[in-house]
């Protein structure tokens, strides 16, 4: 135990653990003056590569980027052998970066943290150690790791085997020698794929219980990679942004090729390339989409499996080590040297448990459901109860004695993955909800750190001593990080990543996935806009910026940021036909939404002309005719057609089995008020007329519409009361324009920068209806009687300037007792549920639209 002459009872701050977390943390926390103590389980510094040492530990990271960058002198000093360095090395590292900084003095060894308690009136923590020491200390950080905790083997008789018993995570310091002996290996992650083929070299018999098979990729380790050596050495710090501002750590080119739209020989090139390359970041970057869509990921999959099956010579093994219960990148893909072909020796054998699971461990070896097998060892390699494990394997009892294991009890809940309410002063690196395990852990580790280092400098220089996060902001960050989840394939998979592995564990995606660089933005705009989402008290002082730091959805995000990019001029200062040709560019390029089962287009006569229509029949049974929905597209009564909402159609036509009838009525400024509205009634009293030729069910007709098409609509059902007919079930009003006042907080709030802009909706506005007529309810049918409507659903949107009308709506239409059902489009624009096939968290949004259709209607 490496203990200092003298232990003061009282630091300013207590870090557990001494890995690559605990050591930066010490060092920075000491270069703002404080006193800092860190205790540590372990003999030694080190933290994962202190108790990993199992033969073939390695880093999935190149050691070019998975190392300190904090300071460049101490980069200089030390420089790699390898690619993907040895467990020995890394752990050789870190003990000369804690030398050369000086930081053991500040480490006690060999004490565990059992318990800690938040003592309000002192507003202090007191630490209890495993051997009964007290410490006290302002602020409480637990640099405690995400793969720390080993998880322990849920199989029956774990206990009962007489031979030696190995765990990857707690592995012998003086090693351990197989030669000539009958060894186990339970786990096929990570760890057993990297220790099985060194095992396999000196076992005289090695058998594989496999419960998953897992994607592995060789690794190809060597030399450093020289693409990599040669930016360092250029440009050190360019390299290092580069990495801290990428998505997953470290500097790679994202790609934007589309797995299904990129030839069969890109697809094959590009494959190829990255596996030669053995990066993990390459692989997981072989087409932009393959971590969001099912049929580009399968690619990728497959040719994996291809490759499994090339090395590995018998059939039978070679499909039980095919990965097919979970897509390709959720859960991390290993790397490995030579694993495959370790399946080809002949003392090598492969047990399915999913074909013959372990019924015992015996005093023996092991049974299965088919057969006894000997051993002399048993290694265990079954992961970690990861991300949460340590955190809440201490004892951590908050304000009012709030303890964080049952505060978490239903899945980890934090701020940033930072902090979490009820727990002041309490900070976590690489938390639940930050990038951590999905991200180069050097990176993430050193953002982390740096930010709880600003943060305590910005007390100190403010006189402030508790920091804690609001409930607002901490259930804002879990929703995001479960948004950002959502839009991905992750959620899918049986994954260590959703707690899947322990038994008990609540499901739940732990990580944040929306990149290390979009979650450093995150905090940099924290802590810019004043500790947004943070109470911080002190002496006379109680201040607290409340508030939600990401509220859209990510992917909605991302295609604001690529219009942004795209320099596209606004809408308003374009001619209407400028506009057009724009819109109509745009749908060109849009993907085309699903397939139904019959599109035909036709037109309909009415007083003022023909109007165009096109016409959607759901794929499928029955066969008969079907409720009959009339649609009205978008554009400010000035732009859009049947083309632009065509992908909206078929997905409202596929989600709620009704015959759609998009019709394209009259646009301004060519035909002005109240023309649009006169044609959208014209076509329903037409589509009621000839249902039966329409394939439809007489009598059963709703109408439906998105912005200004909902506008249209909704006057259409005040027309159709007025003339005591056409019967119309129900309306759905998609982001509606029902008003003519602009000053809603809406107008405020989302004026700019969201597609619908104030200036956008001016232009429509003066392009169709005079001032004089703005105020008639054809124009703006909030003003009008809604006695004795349709039964409605109206659908508004967070970042939409027309929210508030729409809301208004539904309340008034509520107030006339007409059904108005309000779905709030959460962190979506006017512009983004629309957008079929290419915002995914669109998707259900609109299935909730599709039920609300199939509800108007009585059940067939
Ligand atoms: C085999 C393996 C390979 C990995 N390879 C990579 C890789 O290539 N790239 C990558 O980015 N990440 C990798 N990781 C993740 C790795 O954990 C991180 O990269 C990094 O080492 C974490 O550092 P840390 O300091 O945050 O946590 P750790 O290194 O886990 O250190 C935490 C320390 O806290 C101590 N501790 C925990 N609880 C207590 C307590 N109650 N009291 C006292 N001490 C306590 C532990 O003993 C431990 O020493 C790997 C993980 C494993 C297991």
């Amino acid at each position: 135990m490496n203990k200092p002459a003298s232990v003061p009872e009282q630091f300013d701050a207590v870090v557990v653990g001494a890995g690559f977390s605990g050591l930066y943390m010490l060092y920075r926390l000491r270069q703002l003056g404080l006193s800092v103590r860190v205790l540590e389980s372990a003999g030694d510094v080190g933290g994962t590569w202190y108790w990993n040492r199992y033969p073939g530990a390695r880093c999935d990271i190149p050691t070019t980027d998975y190392t300190y960058s904090f300071d460049p002198e101490l980069e200089k000093e030390w420089t790699w052998s390898e690619k993907y360095a040895t467990q020995p090395e890394i752990l050789e590292y870190l003990r000369f970066a804690a030398d050369r900084l000086g930081l053991r003095p500040d480490i006690e060894f060999s004490a565990t943290v059992t318990s800690s308690r938040w003592d309000e009136p002192e507003k202090r923590w007191t630490i209890t150690t495993d051997g009964g020491q007290e410490i006290r200390c302002r602020y409480y950080i637990m640099a405690t790791g995400c793969l720390s905790m080993p998880k322990s083997p849920d199989i029956e008789g774990a206990g009962r085997f007489a031979g030696q018993v190995y765990f990857t995570s707690r592995w012998p310091h003086e090693g351990a020698d197989f030669t000539g002996q009958r060894v186990a290996v339970i786990g096929t992650g990570s760890s057993g794929i990297q220790s099985i083929p060194l095992i396999a070299r000196q076992a005289s018999q090695l058998t594989v219980f496999q419960r998953t098979p897992n994607f592995s990729i060789p690794a190809h380790n060597g030399p450093a990679p020289a693409d990599r050596l040669d930016r360092l050495a250029e440009d050190r710090d360019e390299y290092r942004d580069a990495a801290r501002w990428s998505r997953g750590g470290v500097p790679i080119d994202p790609t934007d090729i589309l797995g299904g739209t990129a030839s069969e020989a890109v697809r094959r090139e590009r494959f190829e390339a990255a596996w030669a390359q053995g990066e993990l970041f390459g692989i997981l970057n072989v087409f932009a989409d393959q971590g969001v869509n099912p049929a580009s990921n399968d690619i990728v999959a497959e040719m994996i499996r291809e490759k499994i099956r090339s090395i590995v010579t018998d059939p039978e093994t070679a499909e039980a080590l095919c990965p097919k219960d979970h897509y390709f990148g959720t859960k991390r893909p290993c790397l490995d040297t030579g694993y495959f072909e370790t399946y080809n020796l002949p003392h090598v054998q492969l047990v399915d448990l999913r074909k013959q699971p372990i019924v015992s461990i015996t005093e023996e070896g092991i049974e299965t459901a088919d057969e006894s097998f000997g051993f002399d060892a048993i290694v265990y390699a079954t992961g970690f109860d990861a991300m949460t494990g340590a955190l809440v394997g201490v004892d951590v009892a908050g304000r009012d004695g709030l303890s964080l294991k049952e505060k978490w009890v239903a899945g980890p809940s934090t701020y940033l993955g930072l902090m979490t309410t009820g727990f002041p002063n309490f900070f976590m690196l690489t938390g639940p909800g930050s990038p951590s395990v999905l991200s180069n852990m050097t990176v993430s580790i050193e953002q982390h750190v740096d930010w709880v280092a600003g943060c305590l400098e910005n007390m100190r220089d403010e006189g402030l001593e508790t920091i804690e996060p609001t409930a607002l902001a901490e259930s804002g960050w879990n929703q995001h990080v479960q948004d950002c989840a959502a839009i991905t394939l992750h959620p899918t998979a049986n994954s260590w990543y959703m707690g899947a592995n322990v038994p008990g564990k609540p499901r739940f995606f732990l990580p944040y996935i929306g990149g290390v660089n979009a979650y450093r933005q995150a905090c940099d705009e924290v802590a810019s806009q004043g500790y947004l989402g943070f109470r911080l008290t002190g002496p006379g002082q109680d201040q607290c910026r409340d508030g939600i730091i990401r509220r859209m959805q990510p992917d909605v995000a991302m295609v604001l940021e690529f219009m942004a990019a795209a320099g596209l001029p606004p809408l308003e200062t374009l001619s209407a036909a400028d506009a057009r040709a724009l819109l109509a560019a745009t749908a060109e390029a849009s993907p085309p939404g699903p397939e139904v089962g019959e599109v035909t287009d036709g037109l309909i006569p009415v007083p003022s002309g023909d109007l165009p229509y096109r016409l959607y029949r759901p794929a499928g049974p029955p066969e008969g005719p079907r409720p009959l929905v009339v649609y009205f597209h978008g554009g400010g009564w000035v732009l859009g057609n049947l083309d632009s909402d065509d992908p909206l159609c078929r997905d409202l036509c596929a989600r709620s089995g009704a015959v759609v009838v998009s019709v394209n009525y009259r646009h301004a400024p060519e035909v002005r008020f109240p023309a649009a509205a006169l044609d959208a009634f014209a076509a329903v009293q037409w589509a009621d007329a000839n249902a039966i030729e329409l394939g439809a069910i007489p009598g059963q007709l709703a109408v439906a519409g998105w912005s200004a098409g909902a506008n249209v609509a909704a006057v259409a059902c005040q027309l159709a009361r007025d003339a005591e007919g056409p019967h119309i079930s129900g309306q759905l009003l998609i982001c509606p324009v029902v008003d003519s006042d602009m000053t809603r907080p809406s107008y405020t709030e989302n004026g700019a920068g969201y597609i619908l802009t104030t200036a956008l909706m001016r232009w429509f506005w003066d392009y169709y209806a005079d001032p004089a007529d703005r105020g008639d309810p054809r124009a703006a049918p909030l003003r009008g009687n809604l006695e004795g409507l349709p039964e409605a659903c109206i659908v508004t949107a967070d970042f939409d300037p027309l929210r508030d009308e729409g809301i208004a709506y539904a309340r008034a239409l509520e107030a006339a007792g007409v059904p108005a059902r309000l779905v709030r489009a959460r962190g979506h624009t006017h512009t983004s549920v629309t957008m079929v096939g290419v915002v995914i968290s669109g998707a259900p949004v609109r299935a909730e639209i599709g039920e609300a259709l199939g509800d108007f209607f009585p059940a067939p």
